[in-house]
């Protein structure tokens, strides 16, 4: 869980004092340390790393884009009083870095994507389970050097989380498995998918939006169109907080039988993705119904 409420509850209660940030920092002795997440993605992984030591919050609200993401000022707040900061890195979170360059901001910071190959300039290597067992490594020691004295439990927590997504590979590569290799390939709506089809074998042919936030341009359409079609491409997926007759609209002209939802850069928005690994197993699951 988040637990957003009752962190913006003792934020409120801050502010409406008057009590200067330190006084609700994770900085207090015997205070559990607080995680700040870019995203409620990674929040999701981190909670489990710090299950029963740490809170854990998301910065981003559920449902977010993070590549468009316009801070709050609120938001500034929470950079100042975290006692950890989890960002994802490869130039997801640039709206990020003038907040951390103020003086007040003082956590450390755990870039997640650190040590990884970075392809494009693509920011979505959480979506490949293997990426996220190499988040969930840099979490557990941004938390140990942050909050020593919980080692034991964050190495704990870690290594059970490290089991479940070694064990959500396998079930991934076993479905994917089951769509004809001629079918094998992806239209989208936002360029997520890229690390996770390198991993298991499938290919985007193509994204409708070609820089994140912007429509895209009608001779890109009209390309993407032509290519669907010849690749006899069977579905396109879009994400629910994306523009869906647009969507529609590419589906209808290049005959495309399928479209389909799926979650790629936030849990939460509905039931079934409620966390990192549900989110995954229902997208997989959605894929290999639109592609079989
Ligand atoms: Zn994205």
């Amino acid at each position: 869980m988040l637990r957003l409420p009752v962190f913006f509850v003792s934020l409120l209660l801050a502010v409406a004092l008057g009590l200067p940030a330190s006084s609700v920092a994770g900085a207090v002795p015997g205070a559990p340390l607080h995680v700040l997440a870019t995203t409620t993605l990674l929040a999701s992984l981190a909670a489990d790393v710090g299950r029963g030591r740490a809170e854990v919050t998301s910065l981003m609200p559920v449902g977010a884009s993070p590549e468009t993401y316009q801070p709050a000022p609120a938001d500034m707040v929470r950079v100042q009083q975290a006692g950890l900061i989890v960002q994802n890195g490869a130039g997801l979170e640039a709206w990020l870095a003038p907040m951390l360059g103020s003086a007040a901001a003082h956590a450390p910071i755990v870039n997640c994507s650190d040590g990884l190959q970075i392809v494009a300039a693509n920011p979505h290597l959480w979506l490949d389970p293997e990426y996220a067992r190499h988040y969930v490594v840099a979490m557990r020691d941004g938390m140990i050097a942050a909050d020593p004295a919980g080692a034991a439990t964050y190495r704990a927590n870690a290594a059970a989380l490290d089991a479940r997504l070694a064990g959500l590979t396998a079930r991934i590569r076993r479905q994917l498995a089951t769509i004809p290799p001629a079918n094998r390939n992806m239209i989208v709506f936002h360029n997520a998918w890229l690390y996770y089809n390198a991993r298991f074998g499938l290919r985007t042919l193509g994204a409708i939006e070609e820089v994140p936030g912007s429509e895209p341009s009608a001779e890109h359409i009209a390309q993407l169109v032509d290519l669907a079609r010849a690749a006899h491409v069977r579905a396109i997926f879009a994400e629910p907080e994306y523009n869906a007759n647009l969507v529609t609209a590419v589906a209808r002209s290049a005959g495309i039988p399928h479209v389909a939802l799926l979650y790629d850069d936030s849990v939460g928005t509905s039931p079934q993705t409620r966390d990192y690994i549900s989110m995954l197993e229902t997208d997989t699951a959605t894929i290999v119904r639109g592609l079989k």
